[in-house]
């Protein structure tokens, strides 16, 4: 699957991957070589060439490898034959953003009022297959229909590349090559089990196909025929790739009758370092911290235990969140792609926008930015981890301690405002 993010798409069914979310960077994507602009015309020829034997070389050799994963020599030569490593695969498996987009942009895009009404429209156009589907694997439609609006558009953009040219890419080199290797395999498999025509098997740049964008092996795992014709085809049925997902999301632990989580207040007291959508906690803990639904009812009484997950930080809105956002998480493991699921779900079952405003007039930190951000944290003391533009656990964690530090709350949420206020301490620091 391919959460639909800045640079399109990538992600992959079931398996946590690359990520291009709102503070995530992939992190096998940290150093790129010299671009092609960089070097002369017989510069970029030589490593063309070189790259050309590379990738031929990669192709020849990784056949051994192919049949003694039990692939036949034939189906090998049949699908690998005529392909060339792709110039646009290669620039997107190095892209860097080099801004994080905002969240409230991602989901002004992700969850659009166009969206929300086609997804009715799935529903009500499926509605006999998607109560077949809930029927068998207790995930609700509408959840199903947001993944499978997020992840193609309801079908309408499912990525056009050659899979086997897009996973050979990957694979013969590169941050992603053992990814490509085991999903190249898991494609040929799928082709001789499913019986398909390689010329015909079309993907995202990465592998990911079909209406709710799979990946090879997660097809292998949790495939499944809805529509009773006896083939699993999630390119050509919107039943069967539904139904997969919700197959998928059922392996993945999915609660039935559960909630995936709600929007919720905050008090102004709030301790915010245990805002953490892994911080998890009774309802009557939650409430003991004054926490309330959005417009100040009291939270339901549950025997589930729940998580914060502040999208923006304190200055937005603040969800609980239960297992079953952590499940869809499965599916592409970034909080604001499984925000965007769930909410795109609640839209399309008629529930309410978000109630809380977000922190439009923030700005964005760059890459050099975060970087900075990282070394001011390291220079006040407080171990960030590597200085590499990605603010992840380690990152927050060391963020918090300080904003803690300074009386700020401590949302772990880096801003602008934050890097100013950081910098004017080290200067007072005399650093
Ligand atoms: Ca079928």
């Amino acid at each position: 699957m391919m959460g639909s993010m800045r640079l399109r798409n990538f992600s992959a069914a079931g398996i946590a991957l690359f990520l291009w979310m709102p503070g995530v960077t992939p992190a096998a994507a940290q150093t790129a070589p010299p671009s092609q602009a960089q070097m002369t015309s017989a510069q970029i020829v030589a490593q063309n060439r070189i790259e050309d034997a590379k990738f031929a070389a990669f192709v020849r050799d990784f056949r051994d490898t192919a049949v003694k994963a039990g692939i036949s020599s034939e189906t090998y030569d049949r699908s690998m034959r005529g392909i060339s490593r792709n110039p646009r695969v290669e620039l997107l498996n190095l892209n860097q953003p080099e801004f994080a987009r905002p969240v409230w942009e991602y989901l002004d895009s992700a969850v659009s009022i166009d969206r929300v009404t086609n997804g009715q429209k799935m529903v009500a156009a499926n509605a006999p297959a998607l109560g077949r589907i809930e029927q068998r694997f207790s995930v609700p439609k509408e959840i199903l229909v947001a993944i499978w609006g997020m992840e193609s558009n309801y079908g309408e953009a499912m990525g056009g590349f050659n899979m086997f040219e897009a996973l050979a890419t990957l694979a013969y080199d590169g941050p992603r090559a053992d990814f490509g290797r085991k999903e190249l395999i898991a494609a040929l498999k799928m082709e001789e089990q499913e019986h398909l025509d390689p010329t015909k098997m079309t993907s995202s740049w990465a592998g990911a196909f079909g209406h709710t964008q799979f990946i090879p092996s997660a097809f292998l795992a949790h495939a499944v025929d809805a529509d009773g014709d006896g083939k699993r085809d999630l390119w050509h049925s919107a039943p069967d790739a539904l139904a997969s997902t919700a197959s998928l999301l059922a392996d993945a632990g999915w609660h039935p009758g559960d909630s995936w989580g709600y929007e919720i207040a905050l008090p102004k007291d709030f301790p915010y370092e245990e805002a953490d959508v892994d911080n998890v906690k009774t309802i009557a803990q939650w409430r003991k911290l004054g926490v309330t639904k959005i417009g100040g009812a009291e939270l339901p009484r549950g025997e589930a235990t729940a998580g914060i997950y502040l999208p923006a930080g304190a200055h937005g809105p603040a969800f609980l969140v239960f297992d079953n956002f952590k499940t869809v998480l499965k599916y592409n493991n970034a909080a604001s792609y499984g925000l965007a699921v769930c909410y795109l779900a609640d839209r399309i079952a008629g529930g309410a926008p978000i109630v809380a405003s977000w922190p439009r007039d923030e700005v964005p930190l760059s890459r050099d930015e975060r970087v900075a951000f990282q070394a001011d944290l390291k220079k006040l003391g407080f171990d960030p981890g590597d200085l590499d533009g990605v603010l992840g656990h380690k990152g927050r964690a060391a963020l918090r301690a300080y904003q803690k530090s300074r009386g700020l709350p401590p949302d772990g949420f880096a801003t602008e405002n934050l890097l100013e206020h950081m910098e004017r301490d080290i200067v007072a620091k005399g650093g």
